[in-house]
C-alpha cells in the first residue's frame, strides 16, 4: 500500500516542479518510512493535524535534520477536522 505522502511526492516527481524547500500538508504525522522520503525529497517543513502513533523518534529525526514541524488545529464548518496531503512550493 502506498501512503499519501509517497503518492504526493511521486506525483510531483512526474511534473516539472520539485519538492526542494517545500512544505507538505498532511492530516497525520508521517510514519518513519515517509519521514525518510520527505527528507530525501527536499521537503523542509511538515504541517500536520494529528498524530496516530507515538512520534518521539520521528520528531528527533526531523529536528536533527532541521525539518520544521507545525501542528495545526483546523476545524471546518461541519465540525470535521481534515486536510489533504499537498505541497506549498516556496
Ligand atoms: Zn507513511
Amino acid at each position: 500500500m502506498i501512503h499519501a505522502e509517497e503518492n504526493a511526492i511521486l506525483k510531483l516527481s512526474l511534473s516539472p516542479l520539485s519538492c526542494k524547500g517545500s512544505s507538505i500538508y498532511i492530516t497525520h504525522f508521517p510514519c518513519q518510512r515517509c519521514c525518510k522520503l520527505i527528507y530525501q525529497s527536499g521537503i523542509r517543513r511538515v504541517v500536520y493535524l494529528q498524530e496516530s502513533m507515538k512520534i518521539e523518534k520521528e520528531l528527533i529525526f526531523f529536528k536533527k535534520l532541521r525539518i520544521k514541524i507545525e501542528k495545526l488545529n483546523i476545524i471546518n464548518p461541519d465540525g470535521e477536522i481534515g486536510i489533504r496531503a499537498g505541497f506549498k512550493i516556496q
